[in-house]
Parts: C-alpha cells; sequence; structure tokens
C-alpha cells in the first residue's frame, strides 16, 4: 500500500518536495489488532503544525514516516472479536491506503446515520469544533450578532448555521474572494459576508454590523482579531479556535494592537481545543445528523480523489482551494 512520509520541515508555506509518495509492505493484524482498508482521509490546518519541530498540543510529525490524521475504511482482516471484518471504522492512521493498528484504537461509525465521509467533517471534528465554540467557549445568546471568519470552510460553514439555531439575529461571515462570500449567504445561510481580500476589513464589518457584534468565532487571526476586536459589544466574547492566517509564518506573529479594547468593552477571549471536549461527541452527531436529515444543517465536502493527490489537497487547503470540508477519496 501506499502511503505519504514527510521528508522535509517545510519553512513558510510547504511546497511538495516537502513530502513523498512511497510503497510500504502492508503487516497482518497481530492479535487484538484490525487491518483497515482506508477509503477516506482528512487533510486539516493544524497538521501544518505538526510539521514544524515545536512542542504544542500534539508532537510533530517524525520526518521519514507516514503522517497521521483522520482516516476512514472498512476492517479487511480482524482477530478482535470486538471489531469484526467489514466494520467501517473511523481512526488517526491518514496518510495511508492501508492501516494495521489496536482494535482499541478504532471507532466503528454508524453509516446508516450519515454516509461515512460525514464523519470527518459535518459530524465529525470540524463539526463538533463549530458547536463547542459556540455552546462552551462563546456561548451565542438569543438577539446576538455573531461574526465567523473563514465562513466558507469547514469549522465556519457549520458555526454560522449552529450561531443562527442558537438564537443570533445577525450571522456575519468572512471568506477569500466573490464566489465564497456568494456562497456563504445563499449555500450557508449567513447573512451577509465579507471579501477580506478587499481589504479593510474594519470599515466592511463596521457595515455589515453597524450596532457591533455579541460573539466572534475566529478561525483566522491577525487583521480579523484587530477588525473584531474594532466591533465587538460591551461584554462580548471570542472563541479562538484557529489562526490560519499565520500558519506559514516564519517569525513570530505580534498580537492585536487594539487589544486593550478588551478591558474597557469587559470582553472575554477564550481559546480551546475540541480533543478536550469530545464527551460531547455523541449529543453532537445526535443533534447534528437530526439537522442533516431534516435539511436545516447544510454541510459541504470539497473530495480530491487518490492518495497520490492529498499532498494537493493538503496544499490547496491551505490556499483557500476548499469549500467546506477538504477531504481525499483513497
Ligand atoms: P477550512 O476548511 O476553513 O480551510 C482553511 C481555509 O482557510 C481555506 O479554505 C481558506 O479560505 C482560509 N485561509 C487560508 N489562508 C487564509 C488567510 N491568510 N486569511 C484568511 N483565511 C485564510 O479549515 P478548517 O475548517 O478545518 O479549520 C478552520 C480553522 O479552525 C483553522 O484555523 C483551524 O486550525 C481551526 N481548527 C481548530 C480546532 C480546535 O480544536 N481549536 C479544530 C479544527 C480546526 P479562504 O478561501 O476563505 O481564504
Amino acid at each position: 500500500g501506499r502511503e505519504v512520509r514527510l521528508v522535509a520541515r517545510p519553512v513558510g508555506e510547504p511546497t511538495p518536495s516537502d513530502f513523498e509518495l512511497a510503497e510500504a509492505p502492508v503487516r497482518e493484524p497481530g492479535e487484538g489488532e484490525v487491518l483497515v482498508r482506508n477509503e477516506w482521509m482528512s487533510v486539516d490546518p493544524y497538521m501544518r503544525g505538526r510539521m514544524s519541530e515545536v512542542e504544542s498540543y500534539v508532537p510533530p510529525f517524525r520526518l521519514g514516516e507516514p503522517m497521521e490524521g483522520g482516516a476512514i475504511g472498512t476492517v479487511i482482516a480482524s482477530r478482535s472479536a470486538a471489531v469484526p471484518e467489514g466494520t467501517t471504522v473511523q481512526h488517526e492512521l491518514g496518510w495511508r491506503e492501508y492501516a494495521t493498528l489496536s482494535a482499541g484504537r478504532v471507532r466503528p461509525i454508524d453509516t446508516s446515520l450519515a454516509p461515512a465521509a460525514a464523519y470527518l467533517g459535518v459530524l465529525g471534528l470540524t463539526g463538533l469544533t463549530a458547536y463547542v465554540g459556540l455552546t462552551k467557549i462563546a456561548p451565542v445568546e438569543e438577539g446576538d450578532v455573531v461574526f465567523v471568519s473563514g465562513a466558507a470552510g469547514a469549522v465556519g460553514s457549520v458555526a454560522g448555521q449552529i450561531a443562527r439555531r442558537l438564537g443570533a439575529v445577525r450571522v456575519v461571515g468572512s471568506a477569500g474572494g466573490p464566489e465564497k462570500t456568494a456562497k456563504v449567504v445563499q449555500d450557508f445561510g449567513f447573512d451577509t459576508a465579507i471579501d477580506y481580500r478587499k481589504g479593510d476589513l474594519e470599515r466592511q464589518l463596521e457595515d455589515a454590523a453597524p450596532g457591533g457584534i455579541d460573539v466572534y468565532f475566529d478561525n483566522v487571526g491577525g487583521d480579523h482579531l484587530r477588525a473584531a476586536l474594532a466591533a465587538m459589544r460591551t461584554h462580548g466574547r471570542i472563541a479562538l479556535c484557529g489562526a490560519i492566517s499565520q500558519y506559514n509564518a516564519t517569525e513570530p506573529v505580534p498580537g492585536p494592537d487594539n487589544l486593550l479594547l478588551a478591558v474597557g468593552k469587559r470582553l472575554t477571549l477564550r481559546g480551546f481545543i475540541v480533543s478536550d471536549h469530545m464527551k460531547l461527541t455523541g449529543e453532537y452527531v445526535q443533534r447534528a445528523s437530526g439537522w442533516l436529515r431534516e435539511g436545516s444543517l447544510r454541510a459541504e465536502e470539497t473530495v480530491v480523489e487518490g492518495i497520490d493527490n492529498a499532498v494537493d489537497a493538503f496544499l490547496g487547503l491551505l490556499r483557500g482551494t476548499n469549500v467546506g470540508k477538504m477531504i481525499v477519496r483513497l
């Protein structure tokens, strides 16, 4: 089976030569293990962090070894009674066509609720991230005005829709380019969307939410966070989810120069990592699969075909070639 290895630590924007597609032997499962034929794998912005040699909440990838990440596949050989052959499972050994691992490290998924690929996106970590951010970290209250950056992406597109469901009266998004901003409004139900490539975010945000915003869901950081701080109303809440505008930075990035506004406005800024909130998975999957069935939650995927294109999918994700969740069909 083929696997994708990291062979050089990227400096700035990663390039194809930082990766290698290699053939590796498929290992038969030992006692208590299963062999999975991977059918889907996830590419995610946090993987950029794991490519650098820095301590973080996840350890760096090792050079010369296959990378890891969310994957879904079918058990094709099993030496565990708990996970028989034929089970569709989710696990963390992506970036490869075959994975042999302990049965305790795979989770069977219920494909009667939604197609398998949904468990890497709207019913998986990115959907849960949106839900946690707006229910636990920066809770949306009835009547709030909510701003979501990265609004055409996997987390952002779901966050905007969840904000509305939680009682937001106005939901503003931001994304790169006119196609994406149109999509955010037409398909993901935001009231309006800002094209950040046009610049002057502060002004654009003021026009989009003239009375200010109560909740900001930050996927982007940098200028977006600065503009949001300027637009926040008193007692506003900011969920610090990510800062994709800075992931390829080669030097430390200064914080927003208007942070002092948080004092006078009595703001709450709170960072979070979705993996600390996995106990909400059951509740979330139950609710979100219901919303998907009744058509009140719309999720999209951008599907790239084949492990030989997985690196391109990841590089494209960082540049914004995706709408909704970027996934690879293996
Ligand atoms: P997305 O589907 O949103 O894909 C990334 C998007 O980032 C691209 O589509 C692109 O959209 C946008 N982007 C790239 N560069 C820039 C830039 N310079 N300024 C503004 N936007 C940019 O990815 P995810 O939904 O998976 O992740 C979104 C964010 O959430 C990331 O910051 C990620 O790290 C974070 N995250 C955090 C988690 C947590 O536990 N805290 C869990 C999961 C994700 P465009 O074309 O609009 O520029």
